[in-house]
């Protein structure tokens, strides 16, 4: 992780200023320094800023700049207009900056005064420059009290404020899960955290989030459940079901204290915060968000070939971040999901629509980012135009939209916050406050009237000229200025016997003399003055305009969560129309059953109509006969990794409210999906794979639920045959008879296959044989594949043919030893032996395994692993009523 480090030389302030080689700038640096230990210190000297000693090493190396000295100390520069692109690559790096600027101007004689103005930290800051259209920007905390786990993040650029908590138990699954899901910038942790072993292997795992720690003193519930009362304007936290025990509170108001503390602003945009339960969204572990490439692939980490790259048709940012969190949480509440589908389905059946929709879209900015830069006072009049346009080409989109259910919020609002910017600024205005050039003319008659003034300056002074002129008969006589003497006029040396007596001279040049009038000065000084106030009264009413926009911040954020809502289905219509794809049954069933379905990545990167679609058709409903468990054999390169993947890519689609791949899908919806791929495809995180795919399995084993969908890509491969397999066939079996949830298990253990239950259904890959000639055909069918081809994919690869060969005989051998070995089906539905015959060793003997989950140990399992803190009484006696039924048979 990005934890930044003392980096001032040991040694205190005093001690080095007796070391006889530090000038007093290097004194006054070491002390700033020392207030500013976690930051890079941006120091400013001239037109440079400069860092020195371990600052300096670190940065030359991050942004590979030249490592120069100064005196001893490591040094490294950057010039100042350009430090925003440097500070913007430090952040991605997790760096936090301090910059120090030089306050007054430098004499030459005394050491200039130096300040730190400003601390920009990854997850606080506010400039466009340092910030990704695309995502969120969240700064995040984590607090553990009382045995319960408080988790909460903001990004402070559009008022995102989320909250959950979880028992200190369930750490390593939470955690991970939510950081992953979240992708902090910055986060920030008591002390007492610092040795926590599963929160330090999670961010080992993630190194570019900032981390830093603070006294766990800052973190107190009663205080900061105040902080969140004042800051949401509220009496009490109820209507955001929190109360003062709530273990959300403490790390949400130690967000807001952090914010005000480095923005310097009390962040009034940001009103309220969603405490999130694991159940209102399908609940998915980081690795099986990794191994389904949802918003990110496994090779790079970029999103191309994930999910998010087929849907990547939004238009703002605001939909491209709304997009990313839909994926990332699903939803299992069918009505919710049916509203989006409604919408969704609304823009395919009107593509006129649509294509209006998007077009306008496409000028619509970051009204989000905007409103929170308003209500944090940082707007320049650019950025009010920004919002203005973005406002109009909404409200267009509006009379459109209106009729169907899309927005809520009152469009007059809009009307009048575009017509007080369009009354009130300049089309192109100045950025910077202090230049005028923001407030259109007609707006204030105070402001119409020193403008008169400023621009009758030529007039005034030309009918002043013509004055002189006349009077004096100089007829070459001119008014000039420039910007280190003002006004003066102009008479040349030829002419110098005509200057009439009320001149007074300035100065003297070769050719002419430059005089003043006291009428040229008085002149002047209304011009002077007249420039002052326009720029005084400018800003004064820019700064006006801009709060009472500011007082309609929340109805900003709320119309931006709507053009964000509107982009996304606008965008899922577009890929379903582009991809070809239908709008799934959804329900509170546990069917699945999709017809003609497709990887929606594998076939966006294949040739057009070479994807092989599949049918697939599981229920994990009780009374149901169809199966709920596939296992998929087939050997390499078959098409069964794809296979698994499409489907649970289909759920997950249907769930957020998309169309998905298919000719026609009918998903009841699942509360978790599960995507296990075997130890060898983890070999990038350098762990014990074998030991992280167990971990991942148990995960899985203690968690599922009936309505999970669960998917096992060659689970057991990490170790040797006899074992995995072992441990595959114990697995499967735990699904099928203690869990029941909707299961894919592809495996290349052809033994498997003997598993026995009526909910299980054996399933292969097609492959046809001609003339020693294999050919994939990448369909799916009911039952058990014949021959692994492991031999046939060896001579593809170019394996040697004596090798090939030879591998044949012995591949015969094995199989005629193994004919006696071999035994029918073993029927597995509560009966737990296991029979392996093809492996070498177990040819000869029947290996007969003791009871793996009897009765008993699932119940035993149960009980030690449900929360009675979490459970109604009722449920509670359910339990009893289900236990004492599956051990009375005892
Ligand atoms: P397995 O897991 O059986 O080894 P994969 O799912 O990894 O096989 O697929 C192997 C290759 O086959 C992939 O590169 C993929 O592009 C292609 N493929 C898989 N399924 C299909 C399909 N249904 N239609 C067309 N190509 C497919
Ligand atoms: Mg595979």
């Amino acid at each position: 992780m990005a934890r930044s480090k003392d980096t001032i030389v040991a040694g205190t302030v005093q001690n080095r200023s007796e070391s006889a080689e530090l000038t007093p700038m290097m004194i006054q640096y070491l002390s700033i320094k020392d207030q500013h230990k976690d930051e890079i210190l941006f120091y400013r000297l001239g037109d440079f800023y400069e860092m020195f000693n371990n600052d300096a090493i670190e940065v030359s190396r991050l942004l590979n700049l030249t490592l120069t000295h100064r005196g001893s100390a490591p040094m490294c520069g950057i010039p100042f207009h350009a430090v925003k692109i440097y500070i913007a690559r430090l952040l991605r790096c997790g760096k936090r900056i301090a910059i120090c600027e030089q306050i007054g101007e430098p004499n030459g004689k005394t050491l200039t005064e130096r300040k730190v103005i400003e601390v920009i930290t990854p997850g606080t800051a506010l400039e466009s420059e340092y910030l990704e259209g695309g995502s969120n920007n969240f700064l995040a905390c984590v607090v553990a009290q009382k045995g319960k786990v408080g988790f909460a993040y903001i990004d402070v650029t559009t008022s995102d404020f989320f909250a959950t908590s979880w028992y200190e138990k369930d750490m390593e699954e939470n955690f991970a899960k939510e950081l992953d899901r979240c992708h902090p910038r910055e986060l920030l942790l008591p002390q007492n955290l610092e040795k926590n072993e599963i929160i330090q292997a999670s961010l080992e795992q993630n190194e570019r989030i900032a981390v830093s720690y603070y006294p766990d003193w800052n973190f107190d519930s009663a205080l900061s459940y105040k902080r969140l009362c004042t800051q949401f304007k509220t009496a009490n936290l109820q209507s955001f079901s929190l109360n003062e025990s709530s273990p959300e509170v403490a790390p949400a108001g130690f967000l807001l204290d952090y914010l005000q503390k480095t923005t310097t602003s009390n962040s009034p945009h940001v009103t309220g915060i969603k405490i999130y339960r694991d159940s209102q969204f399908v609940i998915m572990d980081d690795s099986s968000r990794r191994n389904l490439e949802i918003v990110q692939n496994l090779r790079d980490g970029t999103s191309q070939f994930s999910l998010l790259e087929c849907l990547s048709h939004t238009q703002t940012a605001m939909g491209k971040r709304m997009m990313r969190n839909w994926l990332l949480y699903p939803l299992t509440n069918v009505e919710e999901i049916q509203n989006r589908q409604s919408h969704v389905e609304l823009f395919v059946n009107n593509r006129n629509l649509l294509e209006y929709v998007r077009e306008i879209f496409a000028d619509i900015l970051d009204v989000e980012r905007l409103a929170g830069r308003v209500a944090m006072e940082r707007a320049h009049a650019k950025d009010l135009q920004a919002l203005r346009l973005s406002l109009e080409s909404w409200l267009k989109v509006r009379e459109q939209l209106d009729d169907f259910g899309f927005t809520q919020t009152d469009k007059t609002i809009a009307q009048n916050i575009s017509k007080l910017i369009f009354d009130s600024i300049l089309e192109d205005p100045a950025t910077a406050l202090d230049e005028g050039r923001i407030i259109k003319g007609g707006w204030s008659s105070e402001l119409d009237e020193y403008r008169r003034i400023h621009d009758n300056v030529n007039k005034i002074l030309e009918d002043y000229a013509e004055e002189e002129k006349a009077s004096s008969g100089i007829a070459n006589l001119r008014i000039r200025s420039n910007s280190l003497s003002g006004y003066y006029i102009e008479i040349t040396r030829g002419k110098a016997s005509q200057v009439p007596p009320h001149f007074i001279l300035r100065r003297a040049l070769t050719n002419a003399d430059r005089y003043t009038t006291p009428r040229l000065q008085e002149i002047e000084k209304q011009i002077n003055e007249a420039s002052l106030k326009i720029i005084e009264t400018e800003k004064a009413l820019f700064l006006e305009v801009r709060s009472k926009i500011a007082e309609q911040t929340n109805y900003l954020l709320q119309s931006a969560k709507e053009i964000a809502y509107a982009d996304v289905t606008a965008a899922l219509a577009n890929a379903a129309i582009l991809h070809g794809w239908v709008k799934p049954l959804v329900d509170n069933s546990k069917e699945f059953t999709v017809r003609s379905g497709r990887h929606p990545v594998v076939e966006l990167h294949l040739p057009g109509g070479e994807f092989v679609p599949n049918d697939i058709e599981i229920s994990a409903e009780n009374d149901s006969y169809q199966p709920y468990f596939g296992l998929i054999t087939g050997p390499n390169m078959a098409g069964k990794s794809t296979y698994l993947r499409q489907n649970a890519l289909i759920a997950l689609l249907a769930q957020i409210g998309s169309f998905v791949p298919a000719r026609e899908a009918h998903i009841g919806v699942v509360d978790r999906i599960f995507c296990r791929v075997g130890a060898s495809d983890n070999l990038a995180r350098g762990e014990s794979t074998f030991l992280v795919e167990m971990t991942e399995t148990a995960y899985i084993l203690r968690t599922a639920t009936e309505k999970s969908f669960v998917i096992m890509d060659e689970v057991g491969r990490g170790t040797s045959t006899e074992d995995g397999l072992s441990i595959a066939w114990a697995v499967s079996e735990y699904l099928l008879n203690a869990l029941k949830c909707k299961t894919l298990f592809a495996t290349h253990y052809h033994e498997l296959t003997r598993l026995n239950h009526p909910r299980l259904q054996l399933l292969c890959m097609e492959v046809s044989e001609e003339n020693d000639k294999v050919t994939f055909l990448r369909k799916i069918k009911v039952g058990a594949s014949e021959n692994s081809y492991g031999i046939h994919v060896a001579s593809l690869a170019g394996l040697p043919q004596s090798v090939i060969r030879r591998a044949n005989e012995i591949l015969q051998s094995l199989h005629s030893t193994s004919q006696d070995g071999t035994g029918t089906g073993v029927n597995v539905e509560n009966v737990v032996t296991v029979q392996t015959a093809e492996t070498e060793k177990t040819l000869q003997k029947s290996v007969t395994m003791p009871g793996l989950f009897s009765d008993e140990e699932l119940v035993l399992d149960e009980i030690l692993s449900c929360d009675p803190d979490d459970m109604t009484p009722r449920q509670a006696l359910d339990l009893i009523a289900r236990w004492k039924k599956s051990l009375s048979g005892r």
